[in-house]
């Protein structure tokens, strides 16, 4: 087992429980970095507690399509070849709920797919792609690939490679690429750096992996095992700071590794909303679902999206804290409230990877529209109930929300202009109700007496449904606490 297959105590490894089950070992070739790629992108996953069932793996053809197309368990499209970056902008635009990931190879990528990849980064949709540089096309029998070094013999350049290779990671960066990074697969711990700052993105976010084909690249270059190639990696790698002391002449042969580019720029989606916006809407004010910035100044007037869940416009509600507090209990009890209303509503839930005592959150979307997506990005109303929600959502409460918090766990960036109401919930379940897992319900009581999103009637006879039999009169006190809290 690697070091990055080190299971948490009492838990699986990220790779077991990313990677489908029954699938292991991998069809790679023995010594294939298809696998440490595999590998470390669990581990990113994992470390940033994304949820799986909200990510659309997307893949071409080639060894490294096979990483995200069986093995890892999420939804995943494995189209036709050089077209993977085409089929996940489109999922991109259309699913902004999902989380997308393109994983394939270099000719792939940068052969028939290269107008794709450079548009994409021009774009700076945000996407992140992944591409396992081998240096060759390796599942159909090592042909030369635009990756290939010069010299080295392939089956369609016996007597060697007579064009210079591309630089995938500066061509991405010079194309507009908001974060470019290159590592090998020698640079294990690096990776999951690179992959988890690729991942958190918002962006056109690239990482270039080379990574050893023992088979076909092997066979060319007189290398069989992975340990050779590593040891090459090894030898060969230069920083990008080490670099960029050294000539031309230097640096020949060498691999420069680090992040090439990493700058904040204006995503593809939020532009085209914000146009859609203005040239449907010329009138409005609304430029699109931007998220507000942590210390932005919410403009006055009437908290946007609150008041209407019975009526004109749909309204999305965020509930966050961490596992164990009710949170998705809180959401769940306000869809179904809504859905006996005859509203429509739309529930969703996440836990981070730890589950109780991680980072939780419940999604509820409801009002008389058709709905059919939650955005992660623009909620009208916020529910905080730890500070690591706080710094992990409070970016997506949309301009003129409302933000609740619980007081004693949650302290607000200075000067933030935002409109929000705390309540010290945590401490009113404990000592006004004596039981702390009734936090939820004083939250709820508040919530619905600060948005009226739904009759309060509505919510009661909806936890008096769903809450355990025989804690209905606990849970009903709570919700009233709640509701009281905000007149007081
Ligand atoms: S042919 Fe090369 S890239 Fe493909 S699985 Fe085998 S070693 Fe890996």
């Amino acid at each position: 087992m690697s070091p990055l297959e080190k299971p948490r105590e009492g838990t699986q490894s990220a790779s077991r429980r990313l990677i489908r089950p029954g699938l292991l070992p991998t069809i790679f070739c023995t010594g294939c970095g298809g696998g440490t790629v595999l590998n470390c992108f669990c581990r990113a996953v994992d470390e940033l507690a994304l949820d799986p069932r909200r990510m659309v793996m997307v893949t071409g053809i080639g060894c490294s399509s096979w990483i995200p197309s069986p093995y890892f368990l999420a939804d995943t499209l494995h189209t036709t070849h050089g077209r993977a970056i085409a089929f996940a902008s489109g999922v991109r635009v259309m699913q902004p709920a999902m989380k997308v990931v393109v994983i394939a190879g270099d000719g792939d990528l940068s052969g028939i797919g290269g107008n794709h990849l450079i548009h994409a980064a021009r774009r700076n949709i945000d996407l992140t792609v992944i591409m396992v540089n081998n240096a060759i096309y390796g599942m159909t029998g090592g042909q030369v690939a635009p990756t290939t070094p010069e010299d080295v013999p392939t089956t369609t350049t016996p007597h060697g490679n007579v064009e210079p290779p591309f630089d995938v990671a500066s061509l991405v960066a010079a194309a507009g690429g908001t974060f470019v990074a290159r590592w090998t697969t020698y640079h294990v711990f690096d990776l999951v750096k690179a992959f988890k700052a690729a991942l958190a993105h918002k962006g056109f976010s690239f990482v270039e992996v080379v990574s050893q084909c023992t088979t076909s690249y092997g066979k060319a270059v007189g290398m069989r095992r992975a340990a050779e190639f590593l040891a090459d990696y090894k030898a060969r790698s230069l920083r990008l700071s080490k670099a960029a002391t050294l000539s031309a002449e230097e640096l020949e042969g060498k691999i420069t590794v680090g992040t090439l580019r990493n700058v904040a720029k204006p995503e593809f989606r939020e532009r085209l909303h914000a146009q859609v916006a203005r040239v449907s809407d010329p009138g409005s004010a609304r430029q699109g679902p931007e998220p507000i910035p942590p210390g932005a100044v919410n403009p006055p007037g009437p908290p946007a999206g609150v008041a209407r869940g019975l009526g004109g416009e749909n309204v999305a509600l965020r509930f966050a804290g961490f596992g164990g507090q009710g949170v998705v209990k809180a959401g769940e009890i306000l869809g179904l409230a809504a859905c006996a209303e005859g509203r429509r509503a739309l529930q969703n839930q996440s836990y981070g990877s730890s589950a109780r005592g991680g980072l939780c959150t419940a999604d509820v979307t409801l009002g008389p529209d058709e709905i059919f997506e939650i955005e992660p990005d623009a909620f009208d109303v916020l529910v905080l109930l730890s500070q690591d929600s706080c710094g992990a959502f409070l970016h997506q409460l949309r301009a003129g929300g409302v933000l609740i918090y619980d007081r004693d766990l949650v302290k607000l960036p200075e000067g933030n202009g935002l409109r929000a109401h705390g309540i010290p919930a945590t401490k009113i379940a404990a000592e006004e109700l004596g039981r702390k897992v009734v936090t939820n319900m004083v939250v709820l009581g508040f919530c619905a007496a600060i948005t009226e999103v739904l009759p309060r009637a509505a919510l009661e006879r909806a936890i008096v449904a769903n809450v355990p039999k025989g804690t209905e009169e606990l849970n009903l006190r709570a919700f009233a606490a709640g509701f009281a809290h905000a007149a007081s």
